[in-house]
């Protein structure tokens, strides 16, 4: 047996290396869209783990899915496939516009799959000339040195030295921004069809459009990274199949495991040949364990009624959101898509957002930030009303308590 002994969150500071800064409590248990600390202090969950829990904590079906298999196989490497990979590579293929399927484990990985495949392409299909990868400022696709160079903000892929090159960045909703950018020398243009982690902006028609045609005008892939935006998060499966475009790669994560890691690349049959044997990898990708907790995510997720109610609760939180602004004046904006929602602090609270998340949490209710100025929701899709109402009747007291 391990030796178990209590610890608090004074052991993070001595113990973890110092890249995060987390919360003072420490939660121990969750239970739906709700959560406990040590103290058993009771949270209402609009964070999602960072728009990950797709189905709260601890659904029966995805704890059903853990068990049943983790008392069959855990592990195999890739020398061998397995059942539940091939069942969610398939439910995948079957619900989008995709035919082939990497596995791996989390949105960076995705998205690092995506861009070497995208560089081999170009390479083999129209030569080195062609490599030149266009994404936008403020975007976010992970921290790998290749994703966290193409994410849009500097701050994140300075101080580690020289960078992978040929990556060029143009403004999210500025299509001639982009147009001065792409010509025949462009590989790939990586973007996300709703920027998270930049600020909850959506694209708008003629820019997603735009993007998209000049992408097939300069046989450019269009990639989209839907780690944040996938698996009914946005009310469709995916984001794109709302825009009327179609990406040639698609990076999913986050929701997909519903708090299991993994990630996936999602493509065409004739672009995933660039991808031989050998020539990229990965230990866990494809792990039966997550695989078939990702299959019982993705079976809950896509029926009309779960993509319904998503839009039905984003709509009750839009609304509950803009009472509450009309009494305390904090927001300019309420902004995003499903429930994946924006509070855009006004100019007397800029750069605030942390305030309002510690204010919130004091209340008992967690909220993610996007930025210094925006208050963001990522709630379970299947929150119930009552904790949508009680969440946000906590979440006022806090915006009382700062304004
Ligand atoms: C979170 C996120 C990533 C990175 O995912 P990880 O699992 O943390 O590597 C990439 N792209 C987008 C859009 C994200 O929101």
């Amino acid at each position: 047996m391990s030796e178990h002994f209590s610890v608090e969150r004074g052991l993070f500071d001595d113990v973890m290396v110092p890249n995060y800064a987390p919360a003072a409590v420490i939660p121990v248990r969750g239970q739906g869209s709700r959560v406990w600390d040590q103290q058993d202090k009771e949270y209402i969950d609009f964070a999602g783990g960072i728009a990950v829990s797709a189905l709260g904590h601890c659904h029966p079906a995805l704890v059903g899915a853990l068990k049943e298999q983790g008392e069959k196989l855990w592990h195999l490497s890739n020398v061998l496939t397995n059942e539940p990979a091939l069942r969610l590579a398939k439910k995948l293929v079957d619900n989008t516009f995709a035919e082939k399927v990497y596995f791996c484990n989390s949105g960076a990985e995705a998205n690092e799959a995506a861009l070497k495949l995208a560089r081999r392409w170009a390479l083999e299909v129209h030569g080195e000339e062609k490599s030149q990868i266009i994404a936008f400022k403020q975007g976010f696709h992970g921290r790998t040195f290749f994703t966290v160079t193409v994410g849009g903000q500097t701050a994140y892929s300075d101080g580690f030295g020289p960078k992978p090159g040929n990556i060029d960045h143009a403004e999210y909703n500025n299509l001639d921004s982009f147009k001065a950018l792409i010509s025949d020398k462009t590989c790939a243009v990586m973007i996300e069809p709703l920027q998270g982690e930049g600020g909850i902006i959506s694209p708008t028609t003629e820019f997603i459009q735009g993007v998209s045609d000049l992408c097939k005008q300069h046989n450019a892939l269009l990639i989209f990274d839907e780690v944040q935006t996938g698996v009914g998060r946005l009310g469709e499966l995916y984001g794109y199949m709302d825009l009327n475009v179609t990406p040639d790669i698609l990076t999913t994560a986050k929701g997909l495991g519903g708090g299991f890691p993994i990630g996936a690349m999602l493509t065409t049959t004739v672009i995933a040949e660039h991808l031989k044997v050998g020539t990229h990898g990965s230990t866990y990708g494809g792990n039966p364990l997550a695989c078939a907790v990702a299959e019982a995510v993705l079976d809950t997720v896509n029926t009309p009624d779960i993509l319904a109610g998503v839009k039905a609760k984003a709509n009750l939180y839009v609304a509950s959101l803009k009472a509450i602004n009309t009494k305390y004046d904090v927001f300019s904006e309420i902004r995003g898509k499903g429930l994946l929602i924006g509070a855009v602090l006004n100019d007397k609270y800029q750069g605030q957002a942390k305030a309002f998340l510690n204010a919130a949490m004091e209340e008992g209710v967690m909220v993610l930030v996007a930025g210094a100025s925006v208050i963001r929701f990522a709630p379970s899709l299947i929150i119930p009303d009552e904790d949508i109402a009680l969440g946000l009747a906590r979440f006022e007291k806090a915006v009382a308590s700062l304004a």
